[in-house]
Protein backbone atom coordinates (compact mmCIF):
# COMPACT_ATOMS: atom_id res chain seq x y z
CA UNK A 1 0.00 0.00 0.00
CA UNK A 2 1.46 3.31 -0.85
CA UNK A 3 1.77 5.87 1.73
CA UNK A 4 -0.31 8.66 1.44
CA UNK A 5 1.47 11.55 2.89
CA UNK A 6 4.78 12.01 1.10
CA UNK A 7 6.44 15.20 1.46
CA UNK A 8 9.87 16.17 -0.70
CA UNK A 9 12.51 15.68 1.80
CA UNK A 10 13.82 18.62 1.46
CA UNK A 11 11.09 20.08 3.10
CA UNK A 12 11.90 18.76 6.29
CA UNK A 13 15.17 20.09 6.00
CA UNK A 14 16.76 22.95 7.73
CA UNK A 15 19.80 24.70 6.26
CA UNK A 16 22.54 26.30 7.04
CA UNK A 17 21.02 30.19 6.76
CA UNK A 18 18.03 28.55 8.76
CA UNK A 19 20.75 27.60 11.53
CA UNK A 20 22.65 30.71 11.67
CA UNK A 21 19.38 32.69 11.97
CA UNK A 22 18.41 30.29 14.74
CA UNK A 23 22.15 31.04 16.81
CA UNK A 24 21.94 34.61 15.61
CA UNK A 25 25.67 34.16 14.17
CA UNK A 26 27.47 33.30 11.12
CA UNK A 27 29.52 30.40 11.23
CA UNK A 28 33.34 29.98 10.07
CA UNK A 29 36.17 27.94 11.22
CA UNK A 30 39.07 29.71 12.81
CA UNK A 31 42.15 27.80 12.22
CA UNK A 32 45.18 28.24 14.60
CA UNK A 33 47.79 26.57 13.21
CA UNK A 34 51.88 27.31 14.87
CA UNK A 35 54.77 26.00 17.43
CA UNK A 36 54.17 23.60 20.03
CA UNK A 37 53.85 26.01 22.38
CA UNK A 38 53.38 28.97 20.77
CA UNK A 39 49.93 29.44 22.14
CA UNK A 40 46.89 27.52 20.03
CA UNK A 41 45.19 26.36 22.95
CA UNK A 42 45.66 29.03 25.49
CA UNK A 43 44.23 31.61 22.67
CA UNK A 44 41.49 29.12 21.14
CA UNK A 45 40.30 28.89 24.68
CA UNK A 46 40.32 32.71 25.64
CA UNK A 47 38.37 33.60 21.94
CA UNK A 48 36.20 31.08 22.70
CA UNK A 49 35.12 32.54 26.11
CA UNK A 50 35.22 35.85 24.49
CA UNK A 51 32.61 34.87 21.96
CA UNK A 52 30.71 32.95 24.30
CA UNK A 53 30.63 36.74 26.43
CA UNK A 54 29.60 38.18 22.68
CA UNK A 55 26.60 35.71 22.47
CA UNK A 56 28.02 33.20 20.16
CA UNK A 57 28.08 29.07 19.74
CA UNK A 58 31.79 27.85 19.93
CA UNK A 59 33.17 24.83 19.46
CA UNK A 60 36.78 23.98 20.14
CA UNK A 61 38.70 21.39 18.44
CA UNK A 62 42.08 20.20 19.36
CA UNK A 63 44.45 17.19 19.97
CA UNK A 64 42.35 16.44 23.80
CA UNK A 65 38.94 15.87 21.83
CA UNK A 66 40.38 14.58 18.81
CA UNK A 67 43.15 12.33 19.40
CA UNK A 68 41.42 10.73 22.08
CA UNK A 69 38.25 10.04 20.27
CA UNK A 70 37.31 9.96 16.12
CA UNK A 71 41.09 9.76 15.44
CA UNK A 72 42.48 7.45 18.36
CA UNK A 73 42.94 5.02 15.54
CA UNK A 74 45.56 7.29 14.15
CA UNK A 75 49.56 7.88 14.68
CA UNK A 76 51.96 10.39 13.72
CA UNK A 77 53.32 8.74 10.13
CA UNK A 78 53.04 11.37 6.70
CA UNK A 79 49.38 9.23 6.25
CA UNK A 80 48.23 9.40 9.65
CA UNK A 81 49.04 13.11 9.99
CA UNK A 82 47.33 13.65 6.77
CA UNK A 83 44.31 11.61 7.44
CA UNK A 84 44.31 13.27 11.32
CA UNK A 85 44.01 16.79 9.59
CA UNK A 86 41.34 15.15 7.07
CA UNK A 87 38.89 14.38 9.50
CA UNK A 88 38.97 17.50 11.69
CA UNK A 89 38.24 19.91 8.86
CA UNK A 90 35.33 17.53 7.84
CA UNK A 91 33.80 17.34 10.87
CA UNK A 92 34.53 21.14 11.30
CA UNK A 93 32.49 21.42 8.12
CA UNK A 94 29.91 19.74 10.15
CA UNK A 95 29.91 22.47 12.88
CA UNK A 96 29.97 25.09 10.29
CA UNK A 97 26.86 23.38 8.77
CA UNK A 98 24.71 23.58 11.79
CA UNK A 99 25.86 27.11 12.26
CA UNK A 100 28.29 26.88 14.81
CA UNK A 101 31.82 28.40 14.90
CA UNK A 102 34.04 26.00 15.09
CA UNK A 103 38.08 26.98 16.85
CA UNK A 104 40.62 24.49 15.78
CA UNK A 105 44.18 24.15 17.31
CA UNK A 106 46.29 21.90 15.33
CA UNK A 107 50.16 22.48 14.54
CA UNK A 108 49.38 21.59 10.90
CA UNK A 109 52.93 22.76 9.63
CA UNK A 110 53.01 22.41 6.42
CA UNK A 111 51.21 24.49 3.40
CA UNK A 112 49.71 21.41 2.06
CA UNK A 113 48.00 20.48 4.99
CA UNK A 114 46.64 23.65 5.67
CA UNK A 115 45.56 23.90 2.10
CA UNK A 116 43.42 20.35 2.42
CA UNK A 117 41.63 21.93 5.12
CA UNK A 118 41.06 25.02 3.47
CA UNK A 119 39.81 23.01 0.26
CA UNK A 120 37.60 20.69 2.79
CA UNK A 121 36.34 23.42 4.52
CA UNK A 122 36.01 26.02 1.45
CA UNK A 123 37.97 29.34 1.12
CA UNK A 124 34.72 31.64 2.60
CA UNK A 125 34.14 29.72 5.74
CA UNK A 126 38.58 29.13 6.68
CA UNK A 127 40.04 31.87 8.72
CA UNK A 128 43.53 31.17 8.60
CA UNK A 129 45.14 32.30 12.42
CA UNK A 130 48.63 32.16 12.76
CA UNK A 131 50.23 32.28 16.66
CA UNK A 132 53.17 33.09 15.82
CA UNK A 133 55.83 33.34 18.41
CA UNK A 134 60.27 32.64 17.78
CA UNK A 135 61.03 28.66 18.23
CA UNK A 136 63.13 29.75 21.17
CA UNK A 137 59.86 31.21 23.16
CA UNK A 138 57.90 28.09 22.65
CA UNK A 139 61.22 25.64 23.55
CA UNK A 140 61.56 28.23 26.59
CA UNK A 141 58.11 27.75 27.80
CA UNK A 142 58.14 24.14 26.79
CA UNK A 143 54.81 23.58 28.28
CA UNK A 144 54.54 19.81 27.80
CA UNK A 145 58.02 19.12 27.70
CA UNK A 146 58.27 17.84 24.32
CA UNK A 147 61.15 20.02 23.29
CA UNK A 148 63.59 19.02 25.96
CA UNK A 149 62.69 15.11 24.78
CA UNK A 150 62.72 16.19 20.92
CA UNK A 151 66.00 17.85 21.86
CA UNK A 152 67.55 14.54 23.74
CA UNK A 153 66.47 12.73 19.98
CA UNK A 154 63.61 10.78 22.35
CA UNK A 155 60.70 12.26 19.49
CA UNK A 156 61.56 12.22 16.21
CA UNK A 157 60.16 14.67 13.16
CA UNK A 158 58.99 17.17 16.12
CA UNK A 159 57.99 20.16 14.49
CA UNK A 160 60.26 23.36 14.75
CA UNK A 161 63.92 20.57 15.59
CA UNK A 162 63.98 18.09 13.17
CA UNK A 163 60.71 18.94 10.76
CA UNK A 164 59.61 22.13 9.62
CA UNK A 165 56.96 24.52 10.00
CA UNK A 166 56.06 26.34 6.90
CA UNK A 167 54.92 29.98 7.54
CA UNK A 168 51.49 30.75 6.42
CA UNK A 169 52.01 32.85 3.88
CA UNK A 170 48.49 35.16 3.94
CA UNK A 171 47.24 34.66 7.15
CA UNK A 172 43.93 36.50 7.87
CA UNK A 173 45.05 36.90 11.56
CA UNK A 174 48.59 36.82 12.97
CA UNK A 175 49.22 37.01 17.07
CA UNK A 176 52.66 37.60 17.92
CA UNK A 177 52.40 35.52 21.18
CA UNK A 178 56.02 36.49 22.26
CA UNK A 179 55.37 40.12 22.06
CA UNK A 180 51.82 40.13 23.20
CA UNK A 181 49.55 39.83 26.26
CA UNK A 182 47.10 36.94 26.47
CA UNK A 183 44.01 39.54 26.50
CA UNK A 184 45.98 41.49 23.53
CA UNK A 185 45.97 38.97 21.64
CA UNK A 186 42.61 38.49 21.81
CA UNK A 187 41.33 41.82 21.34
CA UNK A 188 43.35 41.36 17.97
CA UNK A 189 42.08 38.70 16.75
CA UNK A 190 38.90 40.08 17.91
CA UNK A 191 38.56 42.57 15.55
CA UNK A 192 38.98 40.10 12.36
CA UNK A 193 36.59 37.95 13.76
CA UNK A 194 33.77 39.73 15.59
CA UNK A 195 32.62 41.28 12.22
CA UNK A 196 32.85 38.08 10.80
CA UNK A 197 30.61 36.06 12.84
CA UNK A 198 28.51 38.60 13.05
CA UNK A 199 24.78 37.63 11.88
CA UNK A 200 23.95 40.31 8.92
CA UNK A 201 20.16 38.55 8.26
CA UNK A 202 19.32 37.49 4.77
CA UNK A 203 20.62 39.76 2.06
P1 LIG B 1 50.05 25.20 21.98
O1 LIG B 1 48.59 24.85 22.08
O2 LIG B 1 50.35 26.05 20.78
O3 LIG B 1 50.95 24.02 22.07
P2 LIG B 1 49.72 26.25 24.64
O4 LIG B 1 48.56 27.20 24.55
O5 LIG B 1 49.46 24.88 25.18
O6 LIG B 1 50.40 26.15 23.20
O7 LIG B 1 50.88 26.89 25.51
C1 LIG B 1 51.28 28.25 25.38
C2 LIG B 1 51.88 28.73 26.70
O8 LIG B 1 52.35 30.06 26.52
C3 LIG B 1 50.88 28.75 27.83
O9 LIG B 1 51.54 28.33 29.01
C4 LIG B 1 50.51 30.24 27.91
O10 LIG B 1 50.10 30.64 29.20
C5 LIG B 1 51.80 30.93 27.52
N1 LIG B 1 51.63 32.27 26.94
C6 LIG B 1 52.29 33.38 27.33
N2 LIG B 1 51.90 34.45 26.60
C7 LIG B 1 50.97 34.02 25.74
C8 LIG B 1 50.19 34.66 24.73
N3 LIG B 1 50.29 35.98 24.46
N4 LIG B 1 49.33 33.90 24.02
C9 LIG B 1 49.22 32.58 24.27
N5 LIG B 1 49.93 31.90 25.18
C10 LIG B 1 50.80 32.62 25.94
Amino acid sequence: MKPTNIHPVFHQILTRADKEKFLNQRACVIWMTGLSGSGKTTIARNIELELNRRGHLTQVLDGDNIRTGINNNLGFTEEDRIENIRRIAEVSKLFVHCGIICINSFISPTREIRNMARNIIGEEDFIEVHINAPLEVCEQRDVKGLYKKAREGKIKNFTGIDAPFETPEKPAIELKTGELSIPQCVEQAMEVLGPRVSYVGDE
